[in-house]
C-alpha cells in the first residue's frame, strides 16, 4: 500500500517567506511553536489588510446610495444559530487516523482503487489538490511496480472518503502513516468555536464565537428598518471577524481558523427578477476585483449545481491560487430563508412595507460573502513577481496603489549632506499627512528602491542636488517599470493622488 505525496510549492513558499521576512504575516503564537489555523499581521501586513477593507467600504458603502453600514458584536445569542440552522447543521465530515491522531476532512480526502487487469492490488489515498490525479496515477504506478504486478493498469477513479463503501474503509491507507486500517467512518463536526458566557456555568451558558457575519445582518435586519430611511433594493454591509473551527486549516491564510469577512445582503423583493440582480453582482464583484489589481485571467466562476434547499443559486467567483483554482467570492440568491426563520424563533415580524409596490412581505436576499484575508492571499500571489534588473535579480510586489502599504518612499540621495536630508524631510513630513510614506535615508540608493519594490511601494521620490540648487524638482521612480522622471512637487500630488481612487 502506498500514498501519494504532496508535492511543494515554490510560489507559495516564496510569498509565504516574503511575508515573513517583511513583516507582513507571522505565524500567531510564533514564539509558543506557532498555533495552527491563526495568523498574525506584521506591520505591512496590517496596513494591507485596512487598505483592502478601506477599498471596499469606500465603494460597497460610501459611493452606494443603497448600502448601509454594520458593526454587530461576534458574540450573540445562541438562539441566533438555532434558528440560521448553524447549531444544526453548520458541519464537515471528519475522518480520524487512530494511529496518528491526525484528523482530515473527508471531502478533502480522496482515494482510489489500483487495479491491474481488473484486479484490485490496493488502495491510494491522497489530500485534495491541484496536481492530485497526476500524484495519483503516479502512485498507483509505483504500487503496480513494487508488487511486481504484469498487466494493464486500469483508471485512477479518484471518489472523496464520505463516498466510501463501509467496506472500503478498512482498505484505504491512512495519509499520515501511508497504511490501511487506521482510519474511522467519516462523521459530522461542527465548525462553531463554543464559549461560555457569564460566571455561572451550566450549559445553557453554552455561546458562540460567529461563523459568519451574515447573520449579524439578520439579526438587525429590524433595527435598520426601523432607523433607517431605506427601501428596497437596499443592502447592509459588514466587515468583521468570524471563527471557524476548521477541521484541516490549510494553504497559509487560504483556510484558517480566525479569519475576516466583508459581506453584504442586499434585501430585494419576492417578486424582483433575481436572476438579473445576482448576476448583476457577479458583474460588480468581478469589477471590483479587478480594479484593485487582481487580472482578469486569473479569476474564473464556478456555479454551484448543489445548492442548499433554501438557495436559488449559488455562484463562486474563483481565482487561481498557487496551489490551484479555489472560491474567492462567493455569491448567493438565499431567497427569504434567513429573516423567515428569524420571524419564527423571535416572533418579531420581518416584513417590511414597500411603498412603490404598496406590499408588505418579507425580503428575498443577494448575499455577496468575501473573506479579507482569501482576497490578501490572492492579491498576494497576483502581485509577487520575480524579474532581473540591470542584470541583477529583483523580487517584487505589483500592489494596486490602493492598496499598497506605502504609497510612496522619500529618500535622500545622500545621508551625510545635511542639506539634502532637511529638504527631503519636509517633502516627507507633507507627503506622510496624506499618505502612508516610507522614509529611508541610509544605505546605497540602489539597495533603498529594492527594498521599496520588496514590499511594493509604488513609488520612490528621491531628493538630490538639482532639487536643492536648481528647479526644486524631485525624481520620481516607477517601481514596476524603474523608469524615472523629474516632477515638480505639485506634479507629485496630483499623480499620487489620481492612483487612490
Ligand atoms: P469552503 O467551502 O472553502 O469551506 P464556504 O463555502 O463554507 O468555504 P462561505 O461560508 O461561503 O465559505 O464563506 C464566505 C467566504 O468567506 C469564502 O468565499 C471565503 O472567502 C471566506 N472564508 C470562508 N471560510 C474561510 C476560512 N476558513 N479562512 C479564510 N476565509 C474563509
Amino acid at each position: 500500500m502506498s500514498k501519494a505525496k504532496a508535492s511543494s510549492n515554490p510560489l507559495m513558499d516564496a510569498i509565504v517567506a516574503l511575508c515573513k521576512r517583511r513583516g507582513f504575516i507571522f505565524q500567531s503564537s510564533e514564539i509558543y511553536g506557532g498555533y495552527n489555523g491563526f495568523f498574525d499581521f506584521g506591520p505591512l501586513g496590517v496596513e494591507l489588510k485596512k487598505n483592502i477593507k478601506d477599498a471596499w467600504w469606500k465603494d460597497m458603502v460610501h459611493r452606494r446610495a443603497d448600502i448601509e453600514g454594520l458593526d454587530s458584536s461576534i458574540i450573540m445569542s445562541p438562539k441566533i444559530w438555532v434558528a440560521s440552522g448553524h447549531v444544526g447543521g453548520f458541519s464537515d465530515p471528519m475522518v480520524d487516523c487512530k494511529v496518528s491522531k491526525m484528523r482530515y476532512r473527508a471531502d478533502q480526502f480522496f482515494f482510489a482503487p489500483v487495479r491491474v487487469n481488473n484486479e484490485t492490488i490496493g488502495y491510494i489515498s491522497i489530500l485534495e489538490d491541484g496536481k492530485m490525479q497526476a500524484e495519483a496515477e503516479a502512485a498507483a504506478e509505483k504500487m503496480k511496480r513494487k508488487g511486481g504486478h504484469q498487466g494493464e493498469l486500469g483508471p485512477i477513479e479518484l471518489k472523496d472518503y464520505t463516498e466510501a463503501d463501509p467496506s472500503e474503509y478498512e482498505l484505504i491507507p491512512s495519509p499520515a502513516t501511508g497504511e490501511p486500517g487506521s482510519l474511522t467512518p467519516p462523521r459530522e463536526f461542527n465548525l462553531m468555536f463554543e464559549t461560555k458566557v457569564g460566571a455561572l456555568s451550566d450549559s445553557s451558558d453554552v455561546a458562540y464565537l460567529r461563523p459568519e457575519t451574515a447573520q449579524g445582518i439578520f439579526a438587525n435586519y429590524r433595527n435598520v428598518v426601523d432607523t433607517g430611511r431605506v427601501k428596497i433594493p437596499f443592502g447592509i454591509a459588514q466587515i468583521g471577524k468570524a471563527f471557524r473551527n476548521e477541521i484541516t486549516p490549510k494553504n497559509f491564510i487560504f483556510r484558517s481558523r480566525e479569519f475576516e469577512q466583508m459581506e453584504i445582503e442586499y434585501f430585494i423583493s419576492p417578486e424582483a427578477d433575481w436572476e438579473a440582480i445576482h448576476q448583476d453582482w457577479i458583474a460588480c464583484c468581478q469589477n471590483w476585483l479587478l480594479s484593485i489589481g487582481l487580472p482578469e485571467e486569473m479569476l474564473g466562476r464556478d456555479v454551484h449545481e448543489k445548492l442548499a434547499h433554501y438557495a436559488r443559486a449559488c455562484t463562486d467567483i474563483t481565482f487561481e491560487f498557487p496551489f490551484g483554482k479555489q472560491e474567492l467570492w462567493g455569491i448567493a440568491a438565499r431567497s427569504n430563508f434567513d429573516l423567515t426563520q428569524h420571524a419564527e424563533h423571535s416572533g418579531k415580524p420581518m416584513e417590511i412595507f414597500d411603498e412603490a409596490a404598496k406590499k408588505k412581505y418579507i425580503p428575498h436576499v443577494i448575499e455577496p460573502s468575501l473573506g479579507v484575508d482569501r482576497l490578501l492571499l490572492a492579491l498576494l500571489t497576483a502581485a509577487y513577481t520575480e524579474d532581473e534588473v540591470g542584470g541583477e535579480k529583483r523580487s517584487l510586489m505589483k500592489f494596486h496603489p490602493r492598496i499598497a502599504p506605502y504609497k510612496v518612499a522619500v529618500l535622500p540621495l545622500l545621508k551625510n549632506k545635511p542639506e539634502l536630508v532637511e529638504r527631503a524631510h519636509g517633502i516627507y513630513e507633507k507627503l506622510q499627512k496624506r499618505y502612508n510614506t516610507f522614509w529611508d535615508a541610509s544605505g546605497a540608493i540602489g539597495r533603498r528602491y529594492r527594498r521599496m519594490d520588496e514590499i511594493g511601494t509604488p513609488w520612490c521620490v528621491t531628493i538630490d542636488f538639482d532639487t536643492i540648487e536648481k528647479d526644486g524638482t524631485v525624481t520620481l521612480r516607477d517601481r514596476d517599470t524603474t523608469e524615472q522622471k523629474r516632477v515638480t512637487e505639485e506634479e507629485l500630488y496630483t499623480l499620487l493622488d489620481a492612483s487612490l481612487h
